[in-house]
């Protein structure tokens, strides 16, 4: 009899049958629960995993806008600044070029790689993964895409980026009128759509859906 995927997560009979609490090491068979709730340690009380609502929508949602921000920080200015009539405007690309052509070529492609590659990378995965899996659909590679996600999540460093030119744009201000321009408030807004997107999915959920994927396409 086929088990409707719609009415829990973890589905009974998951590949994964035991789950160890990673605070205790106590281990736990895995049960189906319903949409919204978790389970906890019988030990400590710790969330083992939890079967959040309409989590594979939410993560294409943010994925989207993780792309579209990052596409417009790519393309608009960060800054603009007016020194005595003076007017220049700055972007992310022109930064790393200029730092590239400055003399700072690994600085230059860290920032390149951590602001702007990554959460390229971070947004095109979840929407690989998550688009297929939303319709119980598998496709090869999802294993690789899933835990290159889950080595290089920890490596965004958009926010260490924004308070840097945070502190920066506080110098700047005493020498030219400064105005923030689209690429900076696209950058503030990556920062909270990157955090949501890699808080609003359970790493193990997202495993068992792709076996789910997997299982099903091999029937
Ligand atoms: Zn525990």
């Amino acid at each position: 009899m086929h088990q409707s995927v719609s009415s829990g997560w973890p589905r009974a009979g998951s590949v994964r049958h035991r789950v160890a609490c990673e605070y205790c090491d106590t281990l736990h068979e895995v049960l189906l629960l319903p949409e919204g709730k978790a389970a906890h340690c019988t030990n400590c009380g710790k969330l083992l995993y939890q079967n959040r609502p309409e989590s594979l929508q939410r993560a294409i949602a943010l994925g989207v806008s993780v792309l579209l921000l990052t596409g417009l920080m790519m393309f608009f200015p960060f800054i603009s600044l007016d020194a005595k009539g003076v007017e220049s405007r700055m972007g992310i690309v022109g930064a790393v070029v200029h730092m590239w052509e400055a003399g700072s070529p690994l600085v230059s492609l860290a920032v390149g790689l951590f602001v702007l590659g990554l959460p390229i990378f971070l947004g095109a995965g979840l929407l690989f993964l998550c688009l297929p899996l939303s319709r119980r659909r598998y496709l090869p590679g999802m294993e690789v895409v899933m835990r290159l996600l889950q080595a290089t999540e920890h490596w965004v460093m958009v926010e260490v980026f924004f308070l840097g030119a945070l502190v920066s744009l506080l110098k700047l201000v005493k020498l030219a009128k400064v105005e923030l321009e689209i690429g900076f408030w696209s950058m503030a807004g990556l920062m909270v759509c990157l955090a949501g997107a890699l808080a609003g999915i359970d790493r193990l959920e997202l495993w068992d859906r792709i076996e789910h994927a997997k299982e099903r396409r091999e029937r």
